[in-house]
């Protein structure tokens, strides 16, 4: 099956936003503390309601100090308030986006057989965030691709944004052997390995400058919409042939 590269960049945008959501589980309570804490850790409150009232504090704390700082007073010590304001603003955004992802992708597919919004989707997808990807998931390869295209623009700028505020670079490698694109001619080619299959990775071009420049461009890709990034799927033949080095020396890869 051939997709369309707004397809491709929606699927690796979903895929990277969920590894960037599933690592923010793991560092979350480390990235809140931001100063010592008042009470032991079983007595810090993690309620959705005392993170809000954290974030208030913060944030009136924060005038405050530019405030002291400007009057030349120096903090004293730690600050009650261990929340940073920029974890909690794309945490909120998180659900609203995805939603509004599912129900664009579900008003767009109501006539399809199988990802119409039916009492299948409703059960596994309406409140539950992992439900709701994989709905995006099966979705995503069905919809048209300036559907597809819309959703990966918001899905983006939710991962760079989490991604910036956790410390997380994207799922990248650069190809072994650093192989020419052939577009551009950079030796830039990195694979999206957010996937945790192998068979979605797709490969793309690092050279921000480098875009399709339609059906004559000489990057191979199997639908070549003018001015959009380049991105092959792992099944293209180009890819087959870059990343046979990832799936054949891994020992190689650890040692460079
Ligand atoms: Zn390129
Ligand atoms: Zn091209």
């Amino acid at each position: 099956m051939t997709y369309h590269p707004h397809q491709l960049h929606a699927a690796a945008a979903l895929a990277s936003l969920r590894r960037a959501v599933s690592y923010l589980d793991v560092v979350r309570d480390a990235l809140l503390i931001t100063n010592p804490q008042p009470a032991d850790a079983p007595a810090r409150h993690r309620s959705a309601a005392a993170l809000a009232a954290y974030d208030e504090l913060l944030r009136a704390e924060k005038a405050d100090r530019l405030v002291n700082q400007r009057a030349g007073i120096k903090p004293a010590g730690a600050t009650p308030a261990p929340v940073n304001p920029a974890l909690l603003d794309v945490e909120a955004d998180l659900g609203p986006t995805v939603h509004h992802a599912v129900m664009l992708v579900a008003s767009e597919l109501r006539t399809h057989p199988l990802l119409c919004w039916s009492s299948l989707w409703v059960d596994i997808a309406d409140s539950k965030w992992d439900g709701r990807c994989d709905y995006l998931a099966a979705a995503l390869p069905a919809v048209s691709p300036a559907l597809a295209r819309e959703v990966h623009g918001d899905l983006d700028v939710l991962d760079r944004r989490l991604r910036g505020v956790v410390g997380l670079d994207a799922d990248r490698w650069s190809l072994p052997g650093g192989p020419r694109c052939p577009a551009c001619g950079q030796r830039r080619l990195q694979a999206q390995i957010s996937s945790p299959y192998t068979a979605a990775w797709t490969v793309v071009c690092d050279n921000d400058a480098c875009r399709c420049r339609g059906p004559l461009c000489a990057c191979a890709m199997a639908t070549r919409p003018i001015r959009v990034r380049h991105i092959w799927p792992a099944d293209s033949p180009l890819v087959r042939v870059l990343l046979a080095g990832l799936h054949t020396a891994p020992s190689e890869q650890t040692a460079a």
